[in-house]
């Protein structure tokens, strides 16, 4: 029985899988894998599984977007049970309209499975909600790396004014022109903005700085994971403290 979903591998930690995800790439005959997909997820499909790694990595393309659908329409007419895991959630920044469109000419049903995405797990990793009553109202998720190749044309004023906490996929390359689009927006050049690299993985590493200083920081070094990028008051290295502060006042009510 045919059955082909598009599932979230979350950001690399196997214990932020969903048990959807967990039991469907455990069934499956057929799995297709990004190379964001953690090797210790890809190892949870049976032997029997054919496993294909279709990794793409910025600039070293295994396989082309339309090659993926080619494979994953080829693998679903065999009637087998196909799982197209993908790094995070499946619909940001995924990839995953040219596949449904893929299958869907073809007349192909499938499910899509969400994941924990790179914010969410960065967030987490950080202890600092992406959020926050009065300074944080509003979360932008971008990308860093357009169509086109370069650093796509946002709304830098907009984005600005917005005062909400922006994320950024892909952007560890274009950081420096994406600081001074904002910078150059009104941005106050002190705002917080951190970079994540491996976020939940043990090899996690953490770069606190500000929107002025993060380009420098990362030019400097080297980093061979993907790389998230947070920028926004509630970023703030004083929002621990606040926050245990408002913690210990509450539990004295
Ligand atoms: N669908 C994925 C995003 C794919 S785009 C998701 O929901 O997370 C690829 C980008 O995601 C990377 O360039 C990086 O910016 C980010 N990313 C994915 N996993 C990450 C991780 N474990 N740590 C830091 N950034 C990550």
């Amino acid at each position: 029985m045919t059955h082909v979903a598009l599932v979230g591998a979350g950001p690399g930690d196997p214990e932020l899988l969903t048990l959807k995800a967990f039991r469907l790439i455990q069934e499956a005959d057929i799995l297709l894998y990004d190379s964001l997909a953690d090797a210790r997820i890809v190892r949870m499909a049976s032997r029997h599984c054919e496993k294909i790694d279709v990794g793409k990595r910025c600039g070293k393309h295994s396989a082309s977007q339309q090659q993926i659908c080619e494979l994953l329409v080829a693998a679903a007419k065999t009637g087998a049970r196909v799982v197209r895991l993908k790094g995070g959630d499946p619909m940001i920044f995924g990839r995953a309209t040219e596949e449904m469109a893929a299958l869907d000419a073809v007349n192909i049903d499938y499910d899509i499975v969400p994941g924990i995405t790179a914010a969410t797990a960065a967030a987490a990793s950080l202890q600092k909600s992406l959020t926050k009553r009065a300074t944080a109202r509003s979360l932008h998720f971008l990308t860093g790396h357009g169509a086109e190749g370069g650093l796509p044309a946002h709304d830098w004023v907009s984005l600005t004014k917005s005062g909400g906490t922006l994320v950024v996929y892909m952007g560890a390359k274009t950081l420096a022109g994406l600081a001074a689009h904002f910078i150059e927006a009104g941005m106050d050049p002190a705002t917080p903005a951190i970079a994540v690299e491996n976020a939940s993985l043990p090899t996690q590493r953490n770069f606190p700085a500000t929107i002025a200083t993060l380009p420098r920081i990362l030019a400097t070094t080297t980093t061979t994971g993907p790389v998230l990028l947070l920028i926004g008051e509630a970023m703030d290295e004083t929002e621990i403290a606040e926050r245990q502060l408002e913690e210990a006042s509450t539990s004295f009510l």
